[in-house]
């Protein structure tokens, strides 16, 4: 929104905005950030790496993980749940299944500085 160069922005930049700014909105501007975790899911196509540091721009000095998440997929007629590389169903055989996880995108954790 206030930004100037949003044209030339990275999709990993506009996410790590986006995160920051959720993050700010729920624990307020006064509190000093330490380190944040993100979830990523295996579907989620962004750079690790490049969304580390575009959070390290937008937070200098924080410490920032990533924790990928793999894909899970939920049987639609049984109900069961297995990895992607087991598709389609183990236990029944059916292709119709949904993602559980795999899409996550945002800050999972987050620390404070313990003044
Ligand atoms: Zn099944």
């Amino acid at each position: 929104m206030s930004e100037t160069h949003s044209g030339e922005q990275t999709p990993e930049q506009l996410v790590a905005q986006h995160l920051i700014e959720g993050l700010r909105s729920q624990i307020g501007g006064s509190v000093r950030l330490r380190g944040i975790e993100v979830e990523v899911g295996a579907t989620v196509e962004l750079d690790h790496a490049a969304l580390m540091a575009a959070l390290g721009v937008e937070l200098p000095g924080l410490e920032v993980r990533i924790r990928e998440v793999a894909v899970l997929f939920q049987c639609a007629d049984c109900g069961a749940e297995f990895p992607a590389d087991e598709h389609p169903c183990p236990v029944c055989g059916s292709a119709r299944v949904s993602l559980v996880h795999g899409e996550e995108l945002g800050i999972s954790r987050a620390w404070a500085e313990s003044a």
